[in-house]
């Protein structure tokens, strides 16, 4: 079945005593017994919840993996992934990584003595040169946040198969409905659900899925352990906001897309990042492994002093953290979520102090092209 319909069809058919069409909400935090031995397949909420386990399988299904987890929060399911590894064992990273996934790794892992090298992962040549006898798993964002990167996931599937790696993929940007890594040889994706599966602003969530049974009981057995599962209400929102991703993804892109050749020839803006420009270095491999651009696009401004302005006359895009949701957001990464990485590093990675980064909404195009140009018209007068 094609994916716009398994979405719309979320949740349904799932209760077949009463035919709820929205999957019933089960808050009981432990169920009976019958007799010594015998479990109607649900014991304790940590371990399993029915609404939990439809969202578990709706996501392994549109990723095409054998199971799915639910976490509290993106962190929390990028955490449960690490718990994979051991002390001494090494991890080659997208060097633009989440700020939250760089502090996750400086602050706590290497405590625990695993080692990591960042490199960008853009250039498979890098990913390469980076191996060491004791590296154990590549993990690889793309497009990559917020210069929208784009790693050959085939090239680096391949890679990570021939030496024995686990390949991990952050497909928060991109969705199952437009990109499936486990399809190019990754063994976990992993997802912010906050951002566009959720796509309402309102839920924070986590999702992984494997594509092996092996992989599957280790992290099972991890999530139980430390218990940082998704709760049922939340479960439930997740699912409803699921249910219009495919409409939500193609507006999204359309969005971007529109804006994205609109900025490119705004005299305030000398820089725009954005996969579904022709001139974007990685526009051809996005073309070949996903069926989209996506919906975030970043821009450089003329000037830095030009971004407190910015940010204070925009008045339909709200200049908020976060992504993915119905409302245009409007991101300072330098500030909001970089500012835990190094400024040598983030410079390098194109993380500058011009850089405005735009989840671009459902809204209509020609009302956020009239608000962003009033904006920067303004930010560029303020200027002279
Ligand atoms: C937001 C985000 C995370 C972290 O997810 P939370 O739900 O905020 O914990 C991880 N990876 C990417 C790419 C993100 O955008």
């Amino acid at each position: 079945m094609e994916r716009t319909t398994v979405l719309a069809q979320l949740g349904n058919r799932q209760d077949p005593r009463t035919g709820s069409i929205s999957t019933p909400i089960y808050r009981a935090t432990t169920y009976a017994h019958e007799e010594l031995g015998k479990s109607t397949g649900y014991d304790y909420t940590r371990t399993g919840n029915p609404t939990r386990a439809v969202l578990e399988r709706a996501i392994a299904d549109l990723e095409g993996g054998c199971r799915g987890f639910a976490f509290a929060s993106g962190m929390a399911a990028v955490h449960a992934v690490m718990n994979l590894f051991q002390p001494s064992d090494h991890l080659i990273l997208s060097s633009d990584l989440y700020g939250g996934t760089y502090r996750l790794v400086e602050q706590f892992l290497r405590k625990i003595g695993i080692e990591a090298t960042y490199v960008d992962t853009s250039d498979f040549a890098s990913i390469e040169a980076a191996l060491q006898s004791n590296t154990k798993g590549v993990f690889v964002e793309t497009p990559t946040n917020p210069t929208l990167r784009v790693a050959d996931l085939a090239a680096i599937g391949e890679f990570c198969h021939d030496q024995k790696l686990l390949l991990m993929v952050d497909n928060t940007f991109m969705t199952p409905y437009t990109q499936r890594p486990l399809e190019y040889g990754a063994d976990l994706v992993i997802h912010s659900a906050t951002k566009f599966l959720g796509g309402h602003n309102d839920v924070l969530a986590g999702l992984v899925v494997s594509k092996t049974e092996e992989i599957a009981d280790k992290l099972y057995f991890i999530q139980n352990s430390i218990g940082s599962t998704l709760g049922p209400d939340d479960s439930w929102l997740l699912l409803r906001g699921m249910k219009t991703l495919a409409l939500r993804m193609e507006r999204h892109e359309q969005n971007a897309l529109s804006l994205a050749n609109w900025l490119v020839r705004h005299e305030a803006v000398p820089t725009v990042y954005y996969p579904g420009l022709v001139s974007h270095p990685g526009h051809q491999t996005q073309r070949l492994q996903a069926s989209s651009f996506g919906g975030m696009l970043s821009f450089e401004v003329a000037d830095a002093r030009m971004v407190p302005e910015i940010l204070k006359q925009v008045q339909l895009v709200t200049f908020a953290e976060s992504l993915g949701g119905t409302e245009s957001l409007m991101t300072y990464p330098a500030v909001q979520t970089h500012a835990d990485i190094p400024e040598d590093i983030r410079n390098a990675c194109g993380v500058t102090d011009r850089l405005l980064r735009l989840s671009v909404g459902i809204e209509d195009v020609d009302d956020l092209k009239a608000d962003l140009d009033a904006a920067l018209k303004y930010a560029l007068n303020v200027l002279h």
